[in-house]
């Protein structure tokens, strides 16, 4: 068993993925050729946004948009603690400060009722993640973003393809950040992102910032990275494109799956409790792609050993907050995420993918809940 089973994937698209590529090779624009327009429209066109611009990964995705809001030093901007490191990365990276709110303990998510006390003069954006596959509550954020002028900037990296009431994820805010890193929902054959938005002027604003600030040829009216999105990459996206809402629902049955399958044997929500087997709680509203699926544990480190002399390998998502990380140690913050915290020493993650059979989830929970050897 694998964490994440890239292979079934593969076999099933392999036809389309070899025509793709060796289209690429044919015309050889291996630079800005026609499959990333053409990726681009059909993924707005799948968001419902005016605009998506691919880029060179999920990092230099959130790192473009934070440019193209001109946010620097002094600057403030709101995010999560439990996340990914390039969430604040890209932050830090610019020279202004990532503040941190804690997580509210049932989505893992930013708590929209913590984040308005944490505005400021200097805050200049709010920056959610929508974590495991789950959106965070992007109507209160948007809600407390507009009664501030602050734009908010949708980090949905592990989210593409969910909904919160009905609409899409990376479609959902001032601008979404999306990445294509091979593991995530919508994965490429090596590094991959995309900006969307449904702004003309901070569209034209990012396509120049991935492209060294360039608005024609030789012309750089703004600082910009090189952070385009390969032709090669977006044509193995085209191709993975046409199954992408078939393993969308695939995704959400696996989850559901073992979510009945550990409430069997005795495990409650995160919404039910805060000790024991946990599974995630879906908010109503939204449905999750489940990029990762996570559990809380109570010995995480024997559960782990357990798991891993079944051959079932596990991840944790993640085992310590951005606050307390030594690289962001001068943004830290005393006590200030407990929630965080617990969740860090808590977290598992099991293997899952479109493809994941039923006996092999059923195995897991076998072997997790301590049924069989
Ligand atoms: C994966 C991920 C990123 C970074 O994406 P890359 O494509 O690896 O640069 C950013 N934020 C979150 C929440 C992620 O999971």
């Amino acid at each position: 068993m694998e964490l994440i089973d890239l292979k079934a994937q593969q076999a099933r698209l392999e036809a389309q993925i070899q025509a793709r590529i060796q289209a690429v090779l044919a015309h050889g624009r291996y630079i800005m050729g026609p499959e990333v327009a053409e990726l681009e429209g059909r993924l707005a066109d799948y968001l419902g946004v005016r605009h998506c611009i691919g880029v060179s990964s999920g990092t230099d995705a959130l790192l473009v948009a934070l440019m193209a809001l001109d946010i620097g030093p002094g600057d403030e901007v709101i995010t999560t603690p439990f996340t990914f490191v390039a969430t604040a990365e890209v932050i830090a990276l610019l020279g202004a400060v990532p503040r941190f709110v804690d997580i509210d303990p049932v989505t893992y998510n930013l708590d929209p009722g913590l984040i308005e006390p944490a505005v400021g003069p200097r805050t200049r954006a709010i920056m959610p993640v929508s974590l495991y596959g789950q959106c965070a509550d992007m109507d209160a954020i948007n809600a407390i973003a507009e009664r501030h002028g602050l734009p908010v900037i949708e980090d949905a990296a592990q989210s593409f393809g969910a909904t919160y009431r009905g609409r899409r994820s990376c479609g959902l805010s001032t601008i979404g950040c999306t990445s294509f890193f091979p593991s995530k929902p919508l994965g490429c054959y090596g590094d991959g992102g995309a900006c969307c938005t449904d702004d003309d002027r901070l569209a034209t604003r990012m396509r120049q910032v991935m492209n060294h600030g360039q608005d024609r040829r030789y012309s750089h009216p703004r600082l910009g990275i090189n952070g385009r999105l390969d032709s090669l990459q977006a044509a193995v996206l085209l191709a993975k494109l046409d199954i992408f809402p078939d393993e969308v629902e695939r995704r959400a049955a696996a989850g559901a799956r073992y979510s009945e399958l550990f409430r069997a044997r005795g495990a409650r929500s995160t919404a039910e409790a805060r000790d024991g087997l946990l599974t995630p709680a879906i908010a109503p509203h939204n449905t999750s792609v489940y990029a990762q699926y996570t559990l809380q544990v109570d010995d995480r480190d024997a559960v782990i050993a357990r798991l891993a002399a079944a051959e079932i390998p596990t991840a944790v998502h993640y085992p310590i907050p951005l606050n307390r990380q030594g690289a962001y140690a001068r943004f830290r913050c005393a006590d200030c995420t407990p929630n965080a915290d617990l969740a860090a020493a808590r977290v598992l993650s099991l293997p899952m993918h479109p493809y994941l059979t039923a006996a092999d989830a059923e195995r897991v929970a076998d072997v997790l809940a301590g049924a069989a050897p």
